[in-house]
């Protein structure tokens, strides 16, 4: 095994209710490493300084909102994927600098295909919300032979700056073309965090054999997954991609593979049984 990090450490803010720590935790303990994942509250104002300290320390661990930006920004080194999303959610740091990672887009991959029941591939995919979650997805989307994706979101601008990034791959769509025109539905926008949100999606429109993957999690699932089971649909909420994306930052910061259906475990009987009670992980 690589030489153990000083610290494992999620940046984030807020960080109150993350998951990660829960599951990430359940599996150092399987594997025997003598370190505890701790969820630090960084303020965009602070996060220069916890940088600085995590090169010092040594620390590894994971980025999210806000920080996955500004945190690629600040790397000496990233991977291709991570360069690709234009986002970090996985470090390792040293005194020389911060090396980069993004395991969002492992994680966006292992929910599809555990949706589909195979890779994806030849599908046109409708992607709603144009923010860091759904460049993850185009990244991804990028890599799966024959797959495109109609891209809509409430913000013209920053969707029009996103399919130029993906131009290969993405258009500019709304809605209704992708409830008329897509064979996967993807949620990347924040809606559903809340029962109360609007449904950024009728999956009372959409075709039969259309698999929705909401990205958002909540306890009991979202409205949004709820309902699409409801009418027959395969659906998946985000808690599939989040526990895959930290089994791939935990491969990654230690060489070797964690215990996956553990940590999907640990992570479901924390936020509640889902409907079918089974690992969506293959
Ligand atoms: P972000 O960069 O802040 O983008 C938020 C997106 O949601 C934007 O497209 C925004 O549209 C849209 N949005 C927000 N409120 C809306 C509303 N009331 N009506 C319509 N659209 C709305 O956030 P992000 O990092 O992309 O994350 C998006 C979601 O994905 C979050 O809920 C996050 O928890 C989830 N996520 C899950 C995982 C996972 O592992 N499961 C990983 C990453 C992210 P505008 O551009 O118009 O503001």
């Amino acid at each position: 095994m690589k030489d153990l990090p000083g610290r494992l450490v999620l940046l984030g803010h807020p960080v109150g209710h993350a998951l990660s720590p829960v599951f990430q935790n359940a599996a150092l303990r399987e594997a025997g490493i003598g370190l505890e994942y701790e969820a630090m509250d960084v303020p965009p104002e602070s996060l220069a300084g916890v940088l600085g300290q995590a090169k010092a320390g040594r620390w590894s661990g994971n980025v999210t909102v806000p920080h996955k930006e500004a945190v690629w920004a600040a790397c000496s080194q990233v991977t291709e994927v991570a360069a690709r999303a234009e986002a970090v959610n996985a470090f390792r740091a040293s005194p020389a600098g911060i090396e980069g990672h993004n395991t969002d887009v492992e994680g966006v991959s292992a929910a599809v295909g555990s949706l589909l029941g195979r890779p994806p591939a030849d599908l046109t995919f409708g992607v709603i919300g144009a923010g860091g979650a759904s460049a993850a997805v185009l990244t991804a989307i990028e890599r799966w032979p024959g797959c495109t994706a109609i891209v809509a979101n409430r913000g013209h601008a920053r969707l029009e700056r996103l399919v130029a990034r993906f131009s290969s791959v993405a258009r500019a769509g709304d809605v209704d073309e992708i409830t008329s025109r897509a064979r996967f539905v993807i949620n990347a926008t924040s809606l559903g965090l809340r029962d109360a949100d609007e449904l950024p999606i009728d999956p009372a429109r959409l075709r039969s054999d259309v698999p929705v993957l909401d990205l958002v999690y909540a306890r009991d699932e979202t409205r949004l997954v709820r309902e699409a089971r409801a009418r027959g649909l395969r659906a998946g909420d985000g808690l599939g991609m989040l526990v895959a994306q930290g089994a791939a930052a935990f491969a990654w910061w230690f060489g070797r593979p964690p215990d996956t259906g553990l940590m999907w475990r640990a992570a479901r009987n924390y936020i509640g049984p889902d409907a079918h009670g089974r690992s969506p992980m293959r």
